[in-house]
């Protein structure tokens, strides 16, 4: 399940350090090293899968993520408004190929994003 050159492998594994900000069985959710918007929070499963997409094979563990996504949301106090993102291949700027949404808020947030 874990793939040793992945960052966020390694980040679950505590070779790679992060600031956790809340974590369940199946999902850890930290800030991102580059944020961009007060709040920045990756948050990732457990299981090594290349994107979101994948992930919905395991139904459980995609729910586990957007339910933890939307608690740190509440968490962080984001009632105005916040996103989950998703970027997925390449063309769509996605950088590391192990699943992660991306929780943005804390600042009034453009649509669409360009
Ligand atoms: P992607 O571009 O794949 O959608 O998102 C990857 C995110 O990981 C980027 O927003 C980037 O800033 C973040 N990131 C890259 N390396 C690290 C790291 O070592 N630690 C943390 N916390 N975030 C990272
Ligand atoms: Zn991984």
């Amino acid at each position: 399940m874990i793939a040793p050159m992945c960052l966020f492998c390694r980040i679950l594994e505590g070779q790679v350090p992060a600031t956790t900000v809340a974590e369940t069985p199946l999902s850890l959710a930290f800030r991102d090293i580059d944020a961009k918007a007060p709040t920045h929070v990756l948050v990732i499963p457990r299981r090594h899968v290349p994107d979101l997409g994948e992930l919905a094979e395991y139904p459980d563990e995609l729910a586990d993520v957007v339910a933890l996504a939307a608690r740190v949301a509440d968490d962080e106090g984001l009632d105005h408004g916040y996103r989950m993102v998703a970027n997925t291949g390449a063309g769509a700027g996605q950088t590391v190929f192990h699943a992660h949404l991306h929780l943005l808020g804390g600042r009034e947030l453009t649509w669409p994003p360009g």
